[in-house]
């Protein structure tokens, strides 16, 4: 397996350190950039995180041996006061949580800002966390030398796709546009007008651009007969608008139908 156990100066707790976990369709773990692994991981309090440490995982909860958790996207962190969100006027969900359980500057602190892709990493000062620390991730390519995991959406809770998109922004809402591929645009156009949420449009191909047209007698727009996609510079297509997006999640597991549970831990998404 591979795992070993670090201790914290300061807390007899013990932090056992698992090899990251490769990701599927299910557990959307981004790669490390190649030559890293948790054999680089170090310890420590989330009020010695500097700026340029790369965050890789947090832990189950103590007392005892605690186990990384892995975060899905790693980052470099940035660390900051809390209190001060530079999403101030689009929601930030960590920082409007943080606030409502009543987390205070002297207690908390932001690991790293909001940006276009995800909210404030808000943790407690003395959250153990893992990290690969700056001059060690120097010696090897940037974390954005790997591309991002694709974005997972679907029609009819579940029912179709799932459709493989780039990553959609923090302020991306489901009847926003996602970006796909021409292969997955002609599933989509293939699944939609089967699908319950498109039961009144029609999708057709005009040579390279997409026609999703709605059924005259349920126009909410009188004149206006749906959307032509032209693909974009990358021969992607920008669909969505006339039906909610769902996000794609895990089906039941066939050999217990026990539904698959998103729980957060320490922050972190994670799939049981
Ligand atoms: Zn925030
Ligand atoms: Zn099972």
């Amino acid at each position: 397996m591979n795992e070993r156990t670090l201790p914290l100066p300061g807390s007899t707790d013990q932090f056992l350190i698992t090899e990251r976990p490769t990701p599927t369709l299910t557990d959307r773990y981004r790669p490390l950039p190649e030559g890293i692994d948790h054999t680089l991981f170090v310890v420590v309090p989330a009020h010695q995180v500097r700026t340029g440490d790369v965050v890789t995982a947090f832990f189950t909860n103590g007392p005892g041996t605690r186990r990384a958790q892995h975060v899905l996207q790693p980052f470099t962190a940035h660390p900051r006061p809390f209190g001060i969100c530079p999403a101030q006027n689009e929601e930030c969900w960590e920082c409007e949580n943080a606030h409502a359980s009543g987390a205070t500057a002297d207690r908390y602190l932001c690991l790293d800002p909001a940006d276009d892709f995800a909210d404030c990493v808000i943790d407690f000062r003395n959250t153990p966390v893992a990290i690969i620390p700056a001059d060690t991730a120097a010696h090897f390519p940037p974390l954005d030398s790997v591309p991002p995991l694709p974005d997972l959406f679907t029609l009819d809770d579940g029912e179709h796709g799932p459709y493989e998109a780039l990553p959609v922004s923090r302020t991306w809402s489901p009847w926003d546009a996602i970006s796909v591929t021409r292969t997955t645009a002609a599933q989509i156009a293939t699944d939609l007008p089967l699908s319950h949420a498109g039961r009144y449009l029609t999708c057709r191909w005009l040579g390279d651009a997409l026609l999703i047209a709605s059924d005259p007698h349920f126009r909410t727009e009188p004149g206006r007969p749906g959307r032509i996609i032209q693909p974009d510079a990358d021969g992607r297509y920008r669909i969505g608008g006339l039906w909610p997006w769902e996000d794609w999640s895990p089906p039941p597991c066939p050999d217990c139908a026990t539904a698959t549970e998103r729980i957060d831990v320490e922050d972190e998404t994670v799939w049981l």
